[in-house]
């Protein structure tokens, strides 16, 4: 991998701003899911050096806390500009790591970035209350504080946003972070750890360790110094720490799965439905929270729609995201593979019939085809569970209530998307789908001024947003007599 910077390429944790080894020397091997090879060699690190990143968050939060919110964002701004002017390199590191195509890289780390540079200017807006005290001798006062000590635990489908949108609000409000990324993309956090040092930010405050998910994790979870829990992956890990958590009563942020519908209305703009579809359901190999899961089609315009779509996913480049013109990359592991073939062929076996694709693409490894599944009914996994994978399943409805009811047949409840240009309609189905986010007529919703997050078994807390720093911040109340 040619880099301009190549120091952004760490192979060690970040704890106490030191770089550092695990205590047993163990390694853990990064690898590039499109070819296998070996791309670095991380700490493998346990419970001792989690404990002493959280003392060292500890006791850096002290001062961070006690700066001026202009302080914090001065240096959280600084973050950004680093983030911003390594887009490149920061790009190339996560796509050997993750696979995504390299635009996507740079459009991710952007996208990180905007977080960095929101929660840089909502710094200076920590602002508190004052409040009328039912009797004319007292006053109240609203403090708004940083919880302490946070940790953030963050998956491999979006290496920087994920960290950005954690570290970003908590930052700004003043409190310290000990961030475990997912084992099969350390590297993009370990070089934005980097950068969070030239930007200033003190030893301590932002920490970075590597290694064993269910010790560090158990540490994080369990140390009584830690005081939230912000963790974004699946919803089964996600309700164990969410458990674990219970023990020390941690606030908790959580981001976990999701089964989107994607709606088109008989009176929606098809070609604009397509593009749509294609974003909702392609980016990152359709290895998002947010993709479209279920591409829910009213009969008047199935047969258009479902040719329309055809063409699109045909011009579809697949291969190594390092190429310029490849558009889907591989899937991250075999696991993946084996969950996106499990979804298929039970489909399949239930009646789908398959447009196109199939299988895995002539580039074999973790390479599989764009698939375009109809028939598809809701006996079906693949109507229940979150795919992860570049595989488009189209279901027939008749009528609106129809379309809703199956919209929110799911314990999910992150995003829906839906197309349709009556505005009586537009209001209707929005208000009455069950997911925290709606995107009407456009396949890509998210960005650093809306709150991001989801109801149902889908999560709890927003990020982003104005609302974003509310998430790390506790409420202080005091109450004034005798004036
Ligand atoms: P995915 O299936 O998308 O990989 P996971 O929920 O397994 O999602 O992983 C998300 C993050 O949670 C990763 O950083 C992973 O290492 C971490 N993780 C997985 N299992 C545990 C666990 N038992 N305790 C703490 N963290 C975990």
């Amino acid at each position: 991998m040619q880099l301009d910077d190549p120091t952004l390429l760490r192979e060690h944790a970040l704890i106490d701003g030191l770089w550092q080894s695990a205590d047993d020397g163990a390694t853990l091997a990064v690898t590039n899911p499109a070819n296998n090879s070996l791309v670095a060699l991380v700490p493998c690190m346990g419970v001792a050096e989690t404990q002493r990143a959280i003392f060292a968050a500890q006791a850096a939060q002290i001062e961070w806390r006690a700066r001026s919110g202009k302080e914090r964002s001065i240096i959280l701004r600084r973050w950004f500009d680093l983030l911003m002017q390594h887009q490149t390199d920061l790009a190339k590191i996560m796509t050997a790591e993750q696979g995504k195509p390299l635009a996507e890289a740079k459009g991710e780390i952007a996208y990180a970035a905007s977080f960095i540079e929101w929660f840089a200017e909502e710094a200076k807006r920590l602002d508190g209350h004052v409040l009328q005290h039912p009797q004319a001798d007292k006053r109240i006062l609203v403090l708004r504080q940083a919880i302490g000590v946070t940790a953030a635990i963050t998956p491999w489908n979006f290496p920087a946003a994920m960290i950005a949108r954690k570290a970003g609000p908590a930052l700004a409000a003043g409190c310290s972070m000990v961030v475990k990324p997912a084992s099969q993309t350390p590297l993009t956090a370990l070089a934005m750890a980097e950068l969070s040092l030239r930007a200033g930010i003190p030893a301590g405050v932002f920490n970075v360790i590597t290694g064993k998910a269910s010790d560090i994790g158990g540490e994080l979870t369990r140390n009584p110094i830690v005081r939230k829990l912000s963790f974004t992956g699946s919803t089964v890990v996600g309700k164990a720490l969410m458990a674990q958590c219970a023990a020390t009563i941690k606030k908790v942020s959580l981001e976990l799965g999701g089964n989107a519908p994607f709606i088109v209305f008989e009176d929606a703009d098809l070609d604009a439905a397509v593009a749509g579809a294609m974003i909702a359901k392609f980016r990152n190999a359709g290895q998002t929270c947010v993709c479209a899961n279920r591409i829910l089609v009213h009969d008047a315009v199935y047969d258009e729609f479902s040719h329309k779509l055809r063409v699109a996913m045909q011009a579809l480049k697949v291969g190594n995201g390092m190429d310029s013109d490849v558009m889907l990359g591989p899937l991250i592991d075999d696991k993946a593979i084996a969950k996106v073939q499990e979804h298929l062929s039970d489909a399949l076996e239930h009646g789908a019939q398959l447009l196109l694709g199939g299988g895995l693409d002539a580039l074999g490894g973790r390479f599989f085809q764009p698939t375009l599944l109809s028939h598809v009914t809701t006996a079906m996994k693949i109507a229940h569970e979150e795919t992860f994978g570049p595989v488009a399943p189209l279901f027939r409805f008749y009528n609106e209530r129809e379309a809703i009811d199956l919209a929110n047949d799911t314990e999910f409840g992150l995003a829906a998307y839906f197309y349709s240009r009556d505005i009586g309609r537009i209001f209707r189905v929005a208000e009455a789908l069950e997911s925290g986010m709606v995107g009407i007529n456009t396949g890509l919703i998210s960005n650093e001024v809306g709150p991001f997050g989801g109801i149902k078994q889908s999560g709890l807390g927003r990020e982003g947003s104005r609302f974003g720093l509310d998430d790390y911040v506790e409420l202080k109340y005091l109450c004034i007599a005798g004036l």
